[in-house]
C-alpha cells in the first residue's frame, strides 16, 4: 500500500477489487464461457468492418454486383454469430452478477449473526439493512453489466486499435498520441467521483436509519406529536444525501463530458489527415470507411470504459463497505480449542470477581462481583433501576466479556467454551418476550428446533397456553404476525415460557414483567412459572412478592455490587435498602408485616419505571 495516498485507510480499489474476485472464483468456468462468448461476439463486430471494406471497394467502386451480393449474405451470417455470442455473453454475465450478489448477501448477513449486541449498540439496524440491501444490489449492476461492458469496450478497442494500425500506421500513431489526453481526467474524476460516492451512500444510510427509528417508535412519535420535528430532521438528511449524491454526479458529468470532447476532437482530427490521404490516393474509399468504423469504435470504447470507470469506482466503494462488515472480528467467539461443558449438566452459575463496564461508559455496571448458585436454587435479584441486574444476565449468556474475573456456568469458564454451547444450557424468559411473525408452532419450536408436534403441545399445557392457543383462529396454525391476532401481555408471556420449557435448557433466566396483569392473567403465568422453574436453577429479576416470597435466596444489588443477602424475612429485619425496595416495588409493608395486594399492583406501575 502506499502511503502517500490521501485516504491510508482505505485498501486501492485493486485490492478491493481483487476480495471481489474470490467471490467470483467459483464461478471460474462459466466466467470463461462468458469471456469465449465475448471474444466471438467482438471478433463478429470487427469483421463487420471488413465487410464495410470489401462491400465499398470490391462491389460499389467494382460496380460488381455479384460481389457485393456475396459481401452482403457474409455480413448477414456474422450477425447471427454475433447475436448468438452476445446472448450467452449477456446471459452469463448476468446469471454471475446474480449469484455473487446472492452469495455476498448470504456471507454477510451470516457473519452479521455472530457479531455480539455491542456491534449492534454502535451501528445502526438502518446502516447495516442498506449495506445488505443497496450496496449489493450496486454490485449486482456491477458484475452483471458495467463489469462485462467493460471488458467487452476493452476487446473491442483494443481490436479496433489493431486493425487501425494494419489500415493506416501513421493515422493510428495520431490515435495513440491522443490516448493520454483522455486517460488523464479520467483518473483525476474517477478519485474523486470514488470518494463522494462513499460519502454518498452513507448519506443514503443516514436516512435509512432515521427512518428505521421513527417507524418503530411510531406510536411514542405519534403520541409526543413531534411528527413536524421528524419530518424536519428527515428532510435534512435526504436533503443531505441528496447533495452529495449531485456532488457525485456532478464529478461523474464532468468526467463524461471530457472524455466525449477529447475523443472526438480527437478523432476529428484523424478524419480530417485521413481525409487527405484518400484525396492523395494513399488510401482506398473502402479502407476510409472502415477506419472510420474502427476510429469509431475505438473512441465509443474509451468513452464506455471511462464512463463505466465510475461506476467500478463506486462498486470499489460498496465492496469496501460490504468487506468492513466482514472484516469485523466477532468479539464474542469460541476458542480455537472450546472446552466442553459437563454432561450432564450440572445447572450451577457462579461469578467470581467480576467487574465489568460497557465500552461506551467509564463506569463499571458490575464491580468484583461474587455470586455462586446451586443446582436447582431459585435466587431472586433484586435492586433499584441500574444496579446492574440486566447487565448479569448479559454476562451469563456471554454477550459481554468481563474486563476482570470470570463467569462461570457448569463450572467451566464461559470464555473457554463455546458460546452456543453455554447458551445452550440457558432458557430466557424476558420482560417483554419476542413474538415471530410465524405460527405457533414456530413461535414455541424456537425454543428446540428438533422438537415434535406433541412435544411442543405438551410444554404448552405446562406453561397454561394450550386453551387460549386453541381459540385462535386456526388454531397452533395461527399466523401470530397477521393483523387482528393480537396476544395480550399474559398470553405473550405464557407463550414464552412454553418456548422455555420446550427448550429443555437446566438454568433459567427470568425476567418478571413489571406490567400489571389482571388478577386472572396473573395467577396464570404465575402457575406457569412455577412449573417452568420446577427442577431449574434460576435466576429471577423479581418484581412480585410472590417471587421473592417464594425464592430461596434474595441477592440485593446496588450500583454493580451485592449489597446483601437473604431471605425475604431476614432481609426485612436487617437491610434498610430491601426494606425499601419491598415497600415500593412489591407493595410490602414492612410495618403492618404482610401485603397490600390493592397497592401491590398500583405501585408494581411505579416500580415499572423505576426498576427499569
Ligand atoms: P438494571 O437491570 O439493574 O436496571 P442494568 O444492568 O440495565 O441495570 O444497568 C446497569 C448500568 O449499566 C446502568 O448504569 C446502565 O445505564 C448501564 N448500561 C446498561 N446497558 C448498557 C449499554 N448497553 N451500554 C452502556 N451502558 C449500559
Amino acid at each position: 500500500m502506499s502511503p502517500s495516498s490521501s485516504t491510508p485507510a482505505r485498501p486501492p480499489v485493486l485490492r478491493t477489487l481483487r476480495r471481489l474476485g474470490s467471490f467470483l472464483a467459483p464461478y471460474r468456468r462459466r466466467f470463461v464461457f462468458a469471456g469465449v462468448a465475448l471474444l466471438v461476439a467482438a471478433a463478429c463486430t470487427l469483421a463487420v468492418g471488413q465487410g464495410l471494406k470489401l462491400v465499398i471497394d470490391r462491389g460499389f467502386t467494382a460496380g460488381n454486383g455479384a460481389e457485393l451480393d456475396h459481401a452482403l449474405f457474409g455480413l448477414l451470417a456474422i450477425i447471427a454469430v454475433m447475436a448468438i455470442a452476445t446472448y450467452v455473453r449477456f446471459y452469463n454475465v448476468s446469471w454471475i452478477g446474480e449469484r455473487v450478489t446472492a452469495d455476498l448477501r448470504r456471507h454477510v448477513f451470516n457473519h452479521l449473526l455472530t457479531l455480539s449486541p455491542g456491534f449492534f449498540e454502535v451501528t445502526r439496524t438502518g446502516e447495516v439493512i442498506s449495506r445488505l440491501t443497496n450496496d449489493t444490489t450496486m454490485l449486482e449492476n456491477v458484475i452483471g453489466s458495467s463489469l462485462s461492458t467493460a471488458l467487452r469496450n476493452i476487446v473491442l478497442g483494443a481490436g479496433a486499435l489493431v486493425l487501425l494500425m494494419l489500415t493506416s500506421l501513421k493515422l493510428t500513431l495520431l490515435v495513440l498520441a491522443g490516448l493520454p489526453v483522455v486517460v488523464l481526467p479520467i483518473i483525476i474524476f474517477g478519485r474523486r467521483v470514488r470518494r463522494l460516492s462513499r460519502t454518498s451512500q452513507d448519506r443514503v444510510a443516514d436516512t435509512g436509519a432515521y427512518v428505521d427509528e421513527a417507524i418503530h417508535e411510531i406510536r411514542t412519535v405519534q403520541a409526543y406529536a413531534h411528527e413536524p420535528e421528524d419530518r424536519h430532521a428527515y428532510g435534512e438528511r435526504v436533503e443531505a444525501a441528496f447533495g452529495a449524491g449531485v456532488r457525485r454526479i456532478r464529478q461523474r458529468a464532468l468526467l463524461i463530458a471530457a472524455v466525449i470532447f477529447l475523443v472526438f476532437v480527437a478523432v476529428g482530427i484523424i478524419l480530417w489527415i485521413g481525409g487527405h490521404d484518400v484525396l492523395a490516393g494513399r488510401l482506398s474509399a473502402g479502407q476510409l470507411a472502415s477506419f472510420v468504423f474502427y476510429a469509431v469504435i475505438v473512441a465509443t470504447s474509451v468513452g464506455t470504459v471511462s464512463e463505466v470507470a465510475g461506476e467500478l469506482q463506486r462498486a470499489a466503494g460498496a465492496t469496501e463497505r460490504l468487506m468492513e462488515i466482514l472484516d469485523t472480528p466477532a468479539e464474542i467467539a469460541a476458542p480455537a480449542d472450546p472446552v466442553p461443558l459437563p454432561e450432564p449438566p450440572l445447572a450451577t452459575v457462579a461469578l467470581e470477581q467480576v467487574t465489568f463496564t460497557y465500552p461506551s461508559r467509564n463506569d463499571p455496571a458490575l464491580s468484583a462481583l461474587t455470586l455462586s448458585i446451586a443446582a436447582g436454587e431459585r435466587v431472586a435479584l433484586v435492586g433499584p433501576s441500574g444496579a446492574g441486574k440486566t447487565t448479569l444476565f448479559q454476562l451469563l449468556l456471554r454477550f459481554y466479556d468481563p474486563q476482570q474475573g470470570q463467569v462461570l456456568i457448569d463450572g467451566v469458564d464461559v470464555r473457554r467454551a463455546d458460546p452456543r454451547a453455554v447458551r445452550g444450557r440457558i432458557a430466557v424468559v424476558p420482560q417483554d418476550p419476542v413474538i415471530f411473525a410465524a405460527s405457533v408452532w414456530d413461535n414455541v419450536r424456537y425454543g428446540r428446533l428438533d422438537a415434535s408436534d406433541d412435544e411442543v403441545r405438551d410444554a404448552c399445557e405446562a406453561a397454561y397456553a394450550t386453551e387460549f392457543l386453541t381459540r385462535l383462529p386456526r388454531g397452533f396454525d395461527t399466523d401470530l404476525g397477521e393483523r387482528g391476532v393480537r396476544l395480550s401481555g399474559g398470553q405473550r408471556q405464557r407463550l414464552a415460557i412454553a418456548r422455555a420449557v420446550l427448550s429443555r435448557r437446566p438454568i433459567l433466566l427470568l425476567d418478571e414483567a413489571t406490567s400489571a396483569l389482571d388478577a386472572e392473567s396473573e395467577r396464570m403465568v404465575q402457575l406457569a412459572l412455577d412449573r417452568l422453574m420446577h427442577g431449574r436453577t434460576t435466576l429471577i429479576i423479581a418484581h412480585r412478592l410472590a417471587t421473592v416470597v417464594g425464592a430461596d435466596r434474595i441477592v440485593v444489588l446496588d450500583d454493580g455490587i451485592v449489597v446483601a443477602e437473604g431471605t425475604h424475612s431476614s432481609l426485612v429485619r436487617d437491610d434498610p435498602l430491601y426494606r425499601r425496595l419491598a415497600a415500593l416495588q412489591f407493595g410490602f409493608d414492612a410495618g403492618a408485616g404482610d401485603a397490600v395486594p390493592a397497592i401491590a399492583l398500583a405501585r408494581q406501575g411505579i416500580a415499572k419505571q423505576s426498576s427499569l
